[in-house]
């Protein structure tokens, strides 16, 4: 039989203190004591949405909880807006002989027209681009016109390089001199009134073009008339106005329009201006 074994206390004579226990009926009843006090913060926030005074309440407390987390996101670098303001230039860029193309023009966006599968058009020459929002809106228009019984069309000219600018206005120049015999000034100045200078000319942009119809002289046809009555509904101006001539110094091309956007062609048309008065006035 093991021996007790005498404690400290017990040999000095300490009196030994007696470990008190807590009973499990005190137990339930503390913890039901935290459960009620703890339900008694939390109820209003569970039964929120049957409150009609909350819902605001708590929404606010949200809005200023996500403004504070927020701040830890990173903010996203895209928002979702229409294409055209996504675009450093504007539409009714004036492109003339005080005022050549920017040498960062962009024309990655631009399509090849003779790959496009349309019966509202044919194109005259091969390996034609322009700029693709310009191509919409004409395509809108086409389709207008058609519709209005006015067709064929043909697109002699849209998209123009520098390079091919420079070998127009070459050959434009020799042909005053050989065959006009014109002296080397009057043949300059007789090019200049019908021929952009390299890298002044509106085709560098994408957005204009030369509409035609085959085997005619376009003035005076109906797609002529139509033209001039309904392009500006699609965005479209007729570039080139005889009464425009001192101020665009280009002589009249009822042929030739150019894409501005729907909104500044028609600023143009309701106050009879040219680009180069609208860009004075608005730009
Ligand atoms: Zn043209």
């Amino acid at each position: 039989m093991r021996k007790k074994r005498v404690t400290f206390q017990e040999y000095s004579g300490t009196p030994v203190r007696k470990k008190r226990q807590l009973s499990p009926g005190l137990l339930l009843a503390v913890l039901f004591a935290v459960l009620l006090i703890a339900s008694w913060y939390v109820f209003p926030y569970l039964t929120v949405d049957d409150d009609p005074v909350f819902p605001e309440d708590v929404s606010n407390e949200i809005s200023d909880h996500i403004k504070l987390t927020s701040i830890s996101i990173p903010v996203p670098t895209f928002t979702p807006v229409p294409q055209a303001t996504e675009q450093p230039f504007d539409f009714s860029l004036l492109v003339n002989e005080s005022h050549p193309l920017p040498a960062d023009y962009d024309v990655s966006g631009f399509v090849l027209l003779n790959a496009m599968e349309t019966d509202l058009f044919t194109v005259k020459e091969p390996d034609t681009y322009a700029d693709s929002r310009a191509v919409d809106a004409l395509t809108e228009m086409l389709t207008a016109a058609l519709a209005d019984g006015i067709s064929p069309w043909q697109i002699s000219e849209a998209y123009r390089s520098v390079e091919a600018q420079q070998k127009i206005w070459d050959e434009k120049y020799e042909k005053y001199r050989t065959v006009n015999g014109l002296s080397e000034e009057k043949a300059i100045q007789a090019v200049k009134r019908r021929v952009a200078f390299p890298g002044c000319s509106e085709h560098h942009t994408g957005l204009a073009f030369d509409l035609t119809v085959p085997g005619k002289s376009f003035a005076g046809t109906p797609q002529a008339e139509w033209l001039n009555e309904h392009c500006y509904e699609y965005g479209f101006i007729i570039r080139y106005q005889a009464e425009k001539e001192a101020l665009t110094g280009i002589t009249a091309e009822p042929w030739h329009v150019r894409y501005v956007g729907k909104e500044a062609a028609a600023v143009m048309v309701r106050e009879n201006l040219c680009l180069e008065e609208y860009t004075r006035k608005y730009r």
